[in-house]
């Protein structure tokens, strides 16, 4: 992918501003969200599905690999494969079925577990913590030249 951005997050208010963003410019696609554990994965996950109209929980889909929202008439499907053991569950779950959704918006915690089973992405996120755990260093890496464009007009340097 040809253009990355990277953003400094003091906060979790940084993180649901960020959120805000996604949800207004990302109507669908293939989302990566990557990051140790704790790192805010899920959280993002959450601001993005309340911008986008969620109004109940948005559960961790650690169990479940993953977890389907119709938010209106949006398709979003939240994965988690941190507990898959081999990309061949993703077959034996269905992700085909998912996948062949049009229009919808697939986003995934731990994408380097689901191996050839998943699609390349849209979007990559990767989310670090910087050293004392408070805040986080975000880099967004995509295709989109009017994505990049938006990104400088909204989150100046
Ligand atoms: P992951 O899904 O990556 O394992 P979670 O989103 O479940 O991570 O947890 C992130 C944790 O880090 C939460 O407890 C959250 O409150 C905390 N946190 C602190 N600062 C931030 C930030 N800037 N963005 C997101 N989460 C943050
Ligand atoms: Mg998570």
């Amino acid at each position: 992918m040809q253009y990355s951005f990277k953003l400094h997050l003091s906060n979790e208010n940084d993180t649901q501003k960020l959120a805000t963003f996604l949800g207004q410019h990302i109507a669908q696609g293939v989302i990566y969200l990557i990051g140790d554990l704790g790192a805010g994965k899920t959280t993002l996950t959450r601001y993005w599905l309340q911008k986008l109209g969620h109004q109940g929980a948005v559960k961790s889909p650690t169990y479940t690999l993953v977890e389907p929202y119709k938010i209106r008439e949006q398709n979003v499907f939240h994965f988690d494969l941190y507990r898959l053991n081999d990309p061949y569950e993703l077959e034996l779950m269905g992700i085909r079925d998912y996948l062949d959704i049009e229009h919808g918006l697939f986003l995934f915690e731990w994408p380097s577990k689901g191996g050839d089973e998943i699609p390349q992405p849209n979007y990559m996120i990767h989310i670090e913590k910087t050293e004392d755990d408070a805040k986080r260093e975000v880099t967004l890496t995509f295709d989109s030249a009017e994505f990049l464009t938006a990104l400088k007009q909204h989150f100046p340097s």
